[in-house]
């Protein structure tokens, strides 16, 4: 379902890159959120994000740093965007509203990040690799599983 949304957007969003290119975003990630104890919640929940576009980024990233305070822990590294900017940011924002207040509760994250327009598998960023660190520290029982390389 993933993959036929990236190709249904891809076909869509081609007709309108030359004229509302700062309206699209780059890349799309898909949290898959399985609980892993007894303790917690038998739903296995998934969310699509995407990239901040460039002509919303300043709204976008606001809004997230709203909701995901460690952001805030997430030091800009050598990119040309800030932490927040990453479709990864979108998701983990959703799944820490979204999170079940059970103690000792255990999840699993996986996410996968693609391309939007040509559907090939982007790397995790330094800053985004950060925030996944500060998610974890933050919430005890998050274990992350990301099936893509890391990018330098
Ligand atoms: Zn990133």
């Amino acid at each position: 379902m993933y993959l036929v949304l990236q190709r249904l957007l891809s076909r869509f969003f081609r007709s309108f890159t030359s004229q509302h290119s700062e309206e699209i975003p780059n890349k799309m990630t898909l949290l898959v959120v399985l609980p892993s104890s007894a303790s917690t919640s038998h739903v296995t929940r998934a969310a699509i994000g995407f990239s901040a576009t460039v002509k919303f980024k300043a709204d976008i990233i606001q809004g997230r740093r709203a909701i995901l305070e460690e952001l805030t822990a997430v030091k800009k590294h050598h990119y040309n965007y800030e932490p927040g900017n990453c479709a990864e940011a979108e998701t983990y924002a959703w799944f820490k509203r979204t999170l079940p207040g059970q103690k000792g509760a255990k999840f699993v994250a996986v996410t996968s990040t693609l391309n939007l327009l040509d559907g090939t598998p982007e790397p995790i960023c330094g800053q985004c690799k950060d925030l996944t660190r500060a998610l974890r520290k933050c919430i005890r029982g998050v274990y992350t599983l990301d099936l893509r390389p890391f990018q330098q």
